[in-house]
């Protein structure tokens, strides 16, 4: 009997390709392109030797205790793992947990930049403008901002957070500042970044990234106090996860002119109702979380998910892991 592989998605199309001509497992697969239900995935964890699941997956208490006793393995295709209960794979033991770190960096920064780039520079009215007929070249009206000698604030400098930092700085940012639990001067030093606290980077910042991971620490941190310490003409980009932001407060902080745009790659929930009223607000700029989304990562993230799970199910090291001790 071959252990069995659950896989939750179908995966893009190379990747696809590798899974479908595994040998060592049996692989069963979620067929629709819709989420797969609850009762299906508690159903097929209850089977499994291991579980490639994506971020709609919630893999909460409940999931961890269907789980038969043969899983040794729950691989996510996301380097967030937000969606999954950490203490409930602690009490239950035994399951390792991969994720996909590195391989989506850089298009999640490039995302970052390009939102960075769409609110300064008032993409959303501008194409709002060419759809109803009008525009052309104007000396005085469209006019955005550029972020020549302006200060860039990053919430999380970590791996997606400096690479965006690395980006942003060729445009003439004069000062990059971040946050975090700690100073980390290593990852600092090359981007001369300055350690702040959060109540700073917002009060000094022309520009904020949120970088950092969803958690008990980070959730909803832009309230009303957050946006009450921002620049009136301050932008704010979200790659890292809706829920760290309060949109309530976020759409009473632009509709009272507290900041200039926000640029939302993430929402709460996903995706926002059409009818939501960030959606159409004309400072607001949102992104149906594409951050990963390019043919090349979406397969790095999947192979590494698929290797993940493989060595799990082997009882080998897993190539990404989270630390769960
Ligand atoms: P990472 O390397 O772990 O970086 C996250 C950084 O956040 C860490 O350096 C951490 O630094 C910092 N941090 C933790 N708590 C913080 C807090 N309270 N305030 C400020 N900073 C804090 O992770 P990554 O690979 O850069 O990914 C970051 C996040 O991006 C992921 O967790 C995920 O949610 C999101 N993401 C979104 C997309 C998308 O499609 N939109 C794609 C990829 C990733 P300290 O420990 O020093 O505080």
């Amino acid at each position: 009997m071959r252990p069995i592989l659950f896989v939750t998605s179908q995966l893009p199309a190379l990747a696809q390709q590798r899974l479908e001509a595994l040998t060592e497992v049996k692989v069963v697969q979620h067929a629709s392109t819709h989420p797969i239900s609850r009762p299906e995935l508690l159903a097929a964890v209850s089977t499994a030797d291991g579980l490639i699941c994506v971020l709609s997956n919630k893999i909460d208490a409940e999931v961890v205790e269907a789980a038969g006793p043969q899983l040794r393995v729950i691989s996510t295709i996301s380097v967030g793992y937000d969606h999954i209960d950490l203490d409930a794979l602690r009490r239950r033991g035994g399951i390792s947990l991969g994720f996909t770190p590195n391989v989506l960096t850089d298009a999640t920064a490039d995302t970052t930049v390009l939102l960075a780039l769409m609110a300064a520079r008032r993409v959303k009215q501008a194409l709002q403008t060419v759809a109803a007929g009008g525009g052309g070249f104007s000396l005085s009206t469209g006019l955005g901002s550029q972020f020549t000698a302006k200060t860039l604030g990053i919430v999380g400098l970590g791996r997606i957070g400096c690479a965006t930092a690395a980006r942003l700085l060729p445009f003439g940012i004069s000062r990059v500042v971040y946050s975090g639990s700690q100073p980390r001067d290593d990852r600092a030093g090359p981007l001369n970044a300055q350690f702040v606290s959060f109540e700073e980077l917002l009060r000094e910042s022309d520009l904020v990234c949120i970088c950092c991971p969803l958690n008990e620490r980070t959730a909803g941190i832009f309230n009303r106090r957050a946006f009450a310490i921002m620049k009136p003409t301050a932008i704010l980009v979200n790659t890292a996860r809706g829920a760290i932001v309060n949109q309530d407060d976020l759409l009473e902080a632009l509709d009272k002119g507290l900041i200039a745009h926000a640029a939302l790659d993430v929402t709460v929930p996903e995706p926002l109702p059409g009818d939501h009223p960030l959606v159409g607000h004309p400072h607001c700029t949102i992104l149906p979380h594409i951050g990963s989304a390019t043919e090349e990562t979406r397969n790095a993230m999947s192979n590494l998910a698929i290797d993940n799970a493989l060595a799990g199910i082997k009882g080998q090291a897993l190539k990404a892991k989270v630390d769960l001790d």
